[in-house]
């Protein structure tokens, strides 16, 4: 998996971001590129507007000229004399000739000051008609300099059936300046609607042809009642007139349609075409196109913001993972705190920073005490609570710079930046106190269970100078805590260092030791009331070349530690078996011998046939043997396999003898429940007779208990003649201790044991000899 949590791409956001960014510039393109085509679109109907205005202009244009010049030819046949002459049919040739090139012509003709028409392009003599009542006719007459008029629309008829036509007309003066007539020409409107319907304009597009003065002389589409109305109704007549050509928008008044006007002066004659091209129309097709464009537009943009929000949460769920990751890697699962890996990141971060500014940091080794026996007594589900409480405790005596983890197991590490003695001794005391507070088991319907905690201190510089040393020396520290009676705190010093090594030189000692059968055995009597030989212990002994005699209790202590202790049991076990074999066969009595064993014995899955097989090969019966161990080993019933080898080794019919009674549970459930035969007073209650009220009475309780429960009790560690008598008065049944003799090499026990065996005989006999 590529790493990308450090990189800018480990942003989710900045994907959406960039999708929506994305989405607003194409968007925002889309948009431009629209609005152009619209103004492309303007543009277009604009050209098309004034193209058409300009070919309707022209048409017209070149029409009237035709007209204006066959009205000057008849103009000029009238006034030139030498014409006159001429035959009519001549004179009508040469004036009504060039007429004949213009379209939709109506009639040619010019009247006198009157009014009447005088010569025509047809035959109107018959009718002579007066046209003195037409517009054209007056406005020549009254006006020397109209020049050429355009008349008003009117229906001619001339025609059947009668069409709208308009007439131009120009003045004619005799020779002194003083009215003559007119000539003039009429025009069917009919050649503008002709003209105009070929034109491609949309659904909605008009073509107007009006006077300068606003009247309507054709409008298209064709409706007969607009000819002759005025302009001024429905469109403003200001923008056309103020110059010769433009184009504008504008709301029509009449049918409220916006419209494209392009118009256009046709040449010098007081008429305007104007081309409307409806907006609406101008749009259509843009309007279609932006339709797509913008559909197209928003499935994109939908796409792609739908894209960049899938990548977006397909990265967080992959940062989520990769977090997930890091949490796995760096953290402990149980407490959430810094695993090992982490510690040591930390540890290093922590020994640069202090190494920069020459401060001291202290290394807290906390390790939690006899939490095996919580586990194999209370179960793992249990065990994991605990550890998971006391990580929760110990996070809160941290301040937010330090460093607290888990090692693994039950150790924990914490590292207090900028910490002397002074402020670690404080924090480490604060921090038994609360691991000692009962832990509430949810699990276990809210037993209680209490632990302590032994801490181990290293401070920097003094104690190391790199973080193995300080984790080292500080671990050191920690075995010290826990020898010196646990729940304690203990600073390094060298000096652990030097019984740390010791202890491995030790462990390495002692195995070879087992291997090489230099373990011996020491015997200890156990006696009755009378001082009677009732059985003996057998007591591990180890005298190594190198360290000299080293007292059990520190080898026996190494052996557990290292897993050597069922290996040393067992040998010891054979060794007493064979002792007590050989003693027999020597004649020596000694009733029964005890052995001392541990949990760790009966977790061999053969012990039992071991034990038995034991028996076997020396020739001794289950009664021979006592077994010798502490409530502890009971209390791990728990465990399966320890609990299954006690049942075992019972049915054989071992005796079980409760070793220390007195200094660990004393739940008399489980005495029952192994049907054990033996109670060993622990050598402090003892010990402590003849001083101590206390233990006096706490001796005679426990001796009561063995009463009750209808078991042997032996009191350990009998010193004194008092101790005893106490004890005896109270019904201890079996002593043993420096009083009677201490533990023995062999060839002295069996000495002791035969004199022993002589002074009871005699005993015995003087007995006999009392008289009764
Ligand atoms: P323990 O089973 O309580 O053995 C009795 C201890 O009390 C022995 O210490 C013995 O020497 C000592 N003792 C006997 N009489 C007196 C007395 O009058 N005064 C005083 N102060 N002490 C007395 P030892 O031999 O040092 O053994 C220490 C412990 O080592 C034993 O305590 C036993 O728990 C363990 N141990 C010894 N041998 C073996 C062994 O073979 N296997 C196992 N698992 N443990 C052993
Ligand atoms: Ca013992
Ligand atoms: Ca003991």
């Amino acid at each position: 998996m590529i790493r990308i949590a450090s990189s800018l791409l480990a942003r989710p956001m900045l994907f959406v971001l960039a999708g929506i960014g994305i989405t607003l510039a194409t968007t925002a393109v889309t948009v431009v590129s629209l609005y152009e085509m619209r103004l492309d679109a303007m543009a277009q109907a604009r050209d098309a507007a004034e193209n058409l205005v300009i070919s309707l202009q022209k048409e017209t244009e070149r029409n009237l000229d035709i007209y204006q010049l066959a009205m000057h030819d008849v103009a000029m046949t009238i006034q030139t004399p030498s014409l006159s002459g001429l035959s009519p049919e001549t004179r009508q040739l040469i004036a009504f000739s060039t007429i004949s090139n213009a379209k939709e012509p109506g009639v040619l003709f010019a009247t006198d000051a009157a009014g009447t028409i005088v010569f025509g392009s047809r035959s109107l003599d018959s009718l002579k008609p007066n046209v003195s009542e037409r517009d054209y006719f007056q406005i020549q007459r009254q006006q020397k300099h109209a020049g050429l008029f355009l008349s008003e629309p009117f229906l001619s008829h001339t025609s059947d059936p009668p069409q709208p036509e308009i007439a131009l007309s120009r003045r004619l003066d005799d020779g002194n300046g003083q009215f003559a007539g007119i000539v003039a020409g009429t025009l069917r409107l009919n050649y503008f609607r002709h003209l105009f319907e070929g034109s491609i304009l949309g659904r909605h597009g008009t073509i107007t042809l009006l006077r300068t003065d606003g009247t309507v002389l054709m409008r298209y589409p064709f409706h007969a009642g607009d000819i002759g109305s005025s302009l001024a109704k429905g469109h403003s007549l200001d923008p056309l007139v103020q110059s010769d050509h433009g184009t504008y928008i504008d709301i029509a008044v009449l049918d409220h349609v916006e419209r494209l006007y392009s118009f256009r002066r046709i040449g010098s004659y007081p008429l305007i075409v104007v081309v409307g091209l409806a907006t609406g129309d101008i749009y259509a097709g843009w309007r279609k196109r932006a339709m797509a464009i913008g559909a197209v537009t928003v499935i994109l943009d939908a796409f792609f913001i739908s894209l960049s929000l899938m990548f977006a949460r397909q990265l967080r769920k992959r940062l989520a993972m990769e977090c997930q990751l890091r949490q796995l890697a760096w953290f402990d699962s149980l407490t959430g705190l810094p695993n090992r890996a982490l510690l040591q990141r930390e540890s290093l971060r922590v020994l640069t920073n202090h190494s920069r500014d020459a401060a001291s940091f202290a290394t807290l080794f906390i390790d939690l005490d006899r939490f095996k026996r919580v586990n194999d007594t209370q179960g793992h589900a249990v065990g994991d609570e605990v550890l998971s409480e006391i990580g929760r405790r110990l996070r809160e005596h941290v301040q937010a710079d330090d460093v607290i983890g888990r090692l693994g197991g039950d150790e924990f590490l914490a590292i207090l930046q900028r910490s002397d003695v002074l402020k670690a001794t404080q924090i480490a005391g604060r921090i038994l106190n609360d691991v000692y507070r009962p832990i509430v088991i949810n699990s276990k319907h809210d037993t209680g269970i209490t632990i302590s905690a032994s801490i181990g201190i290293a401070i920097y510089p003094h104690d190391g100078q790199d973080t193995d040393a300080l984790l080292r020396n500080a671990d050191l520290a920690m075995y010290q805590a826990k020898s010196a009676g646990r729940n304690q705190v203990r600073f390094y010093a060298p000096e652990y260092e030097r019984q740390a090594k010791e202890h491995l030189e030790l462990e390495i000692a002692l195995q070879r030791a087992l291997r090489s059968n230099a373990l011996s055995v020491a015997y200890q009597p156990k006696v009755d009331a009378a001082g009677i030989l009732r059985g003996a212990e057998a007591l591990a002994r180890w005298h190594s070349d190198k360290h000299g005699q080293v007292a059990p209790d520190r080898f026996i202590a190494i052996a557990e530690e290292s897993g050597l202790i069922a290996e040393m049991d067992a040998w010891v076990m054979g060794e007493a078996c064979r002792q007590l074999a050989e003693w027999r066969a020597a004649g020596v009595i000694v009733p029964n011998l005890s052995v001392n064993v541990c949990a760790a014995d009966f977790r061999r899955p053969d012990y039992p046939e071991f034990v038995a097989r034991t028996l076997l090969a020396h020739g001794l019966t289950p009664e021979d043997l006592t077994l010798e161990m502490t409530e502890r080993v009971l209390f791990d019933e728990s465990a399966e396999d320890v609990r299954k080898s006690l049942d075992a080794v019972h049915a054989l019919g071992v005796a079980f003898s409760i070793d220390d009674f007195g200094t660990g549970y004393s739940s008399l459930s489980y005495l029952r429940r192994f049907a054990v035969k033996e109670l060993k007073i622990d050598k402090s209650f003892v010990q402590g007779i003849g001083g101590d009220a206390k233990a006096e009475s706490l001796a005679q309780t426990l001796i009561n208990i063995g009463d009750v429960l209808k078991l042997t009790v032996t009191a350990e560690g009998v010193e004194t003649a008092a101790q005893r008598d106490f004890l005896g008065q109270h019904g201890c049944h079996l002593y043993q201790g420096y009083l009677f003799s201490p533990p023995l090499p062999p060839a002295d026990f069996r000495c002791w044991a035969e004199t022993n065996a002589a002074r009871a005989a005699h005993a015995q006999r003087s007995c006999a000899s009392e008289p009764g």
